[in-house]
């Protein structure tokens, strides 16, 4: 009874917050700015000087007084060479000029750079201008201090380190950065059906995928994950996850959940002392899902075995919750329009597939479609095209898809043009 009332109510918003709701607190690390990249930010990094830290020269060419061309001063003594990385001249004449370099400090008295390019005649004693040349105080120099004070906050904690932060990283010396401690996962196959990737299987076998396909993720995701697989056998499952559920390993079932004769797992899970937080959710696929917490505290999420159920249910919870437990502050989740209307006569929200198309209007009534991986797709022509797969066991057919929307139980009718929220596959 009490089953029958939670999977009525329970929808993927509510399960994902069950799941999120006692995460344990995510524990950092520290490593070296060369093993930064991909992992998330777990403090906040401050500019350690000015951002430029002095007047920066931003042209090739010569340094001068800006007094001295509103004078129609054309003709400079050159009192010599000011390039990247010496310490700042000085230039006290307005008929003087120091030749510079790009990154070179703008030296003092100095407020004008006339580029190399306006400069008619340039020897070691004397540079000439070309005319037409205006005074133009602070021309072609990143003044100290424009972009950031020292102090300010350049990268809030939470960021993924990328490219762009690294480059900042590096530019305020941190050698070493925190960084989130992902948690290690442990991907568990159920089945006696189930035989190893490297195995012919029988007839009435099939081999296990559920398993890789998540630890394919959990690489993109930077976690590391074990495999593990049970036979259909309460002792074994016992066995297994006595030890596993007093571990702080995320622990993460495929199979063996439903109300199959050879479904052990919540039996098993309750007998050892998991708390079951959710079973059943308003979904397709994936209605089966439960979610416990372990004795260690530690999450345990079993997920239905159909492969289209592990994979979507994997996307939309076991994803988010690892982004959250690293303390990941920019995982967005983007809406995309559907490209056709789409119909779907459950009380269930279903995750669809699609594949994303720009849709380009080249004229009105022939509207041109691109597939997605076009680079030059563009965010506001992108649509997404239904893939629907026959069943949950169906998944070699969404090979053409991109991820998949999540339409709402509330409707059985959506419109093109409306706009679901997508799960890209990683
Ligand atoms: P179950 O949730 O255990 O009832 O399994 C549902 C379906 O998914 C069955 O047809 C299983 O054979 C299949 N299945 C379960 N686990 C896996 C796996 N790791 N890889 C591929 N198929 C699986
Ligand atoms: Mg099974």
């Amino acid at each position: 009874m009490r089953i029958i009332e939670n999977h009525r109510k329970m929808t993927p918003s509510d399960a994902l917050q069950k799941i999120l709701e006692d995460l344990p607190e995510p524990s950092s690390e520290t490593v070296d700015l060369g093993n930064a990249s991909g992992r998330v930010l777990r403090e906040d990094i401050y500019a350690d000087r000015p951002f430029p830290a002095f007047d920066r020269v931003m042209m090739d060419g010569i340094a001068v007084r800006s007094s001295g061309i509103a004078r129609g001063i054309q003709s400079f003594e050159v009192l010599g060479l000011a390039a990247a990385g010496r310490p700042a001249q000085s230039l006290e004449q307005p008929k003087d000029c120091w030749r510079v370099n790009t990154g070179a400090v703008l030296p003092q008295g100095a407020d004008q750079i006339i580029p190399i390019e306006r400069v008619v005649e340039i020897t070691d004693q004397r540079a000439t201008v070309e005319n037409g040349i205006n005074a133009a105080p602070y021309e072609f120099v990143h003044r100290e201090g424009s972009d950031f004070k020292n102090g300010d906050r350049l990268i809030g904690a939470g960021a993924v380190i990328g490219s762009k932060e690294v480059g900042v990283l590096a530019s305020v010396g941190s050698a070493h950065v925190t960084v989130a401690k992902p948690p290690e996962v442990i991907l568990i196959s159920t089945g006696d059906e189930l035989v190893p990737v490297d195995q012919i299987p029988k007839r009435q076998q099939i081999r296990r995928s559920n398993t890789w396909a998540m630890e394919s993720a959990c690489m993109r995701l930077g976690i590391p994950a074990t495999q593990i697989h049970i036979p259909d056998d309460p002792k074994a499952i016992e066995d297994t996850l006595t030890q596993l559920l007093h571990a702080d390993s995320w622990i993460i079932l495929s199979g063996g959940i439903s109300k199959g004769t050879h479904d052990f797992i919540p039996q098993t899970l309750q007998k050892l002392g998991a708390h079951q937080r959710f079973q059943w959710v308003k979904q397709r696929p994936g209605k089966p899902m439960a979610f416990y917490k372990s004795p260690s505290g530690a999450p345990v999420f079993a997920l239905p075995g159909n492969p289209m159920s592990t994979l979507c249910c994997f996307h939309r919870y076991v994803i988010p919750a690892i982004h959250m437990s690293l303390g990941q502050t920019t995982s967005r989740i983007q809406t995309l329009p559907l490209a056709s209307a789409f119909h779907f006569d459950k009380p269930l929200a279903l995750f669809l597939p699609v594949q994303l198309a720009g849709i380009v209007n080249t004229s009105e009534t022939a509207p041109q479609t691109h597939i997605s991986r076009d680079p030059h797709l563009d965010e506001a022509s992108t649509r997404a095209i239904p893939r629907p797969t026959k069943n949950s066991g169906d998944f070699a057919s969404i090979m053409e898809t991109d991820g998949f929307l999540e339409l709402p139980a509330e409707t059985n009718d959506f419109a093109a043009g409306a706009r679901f929220r997508f799960y890209p596959w990683i």
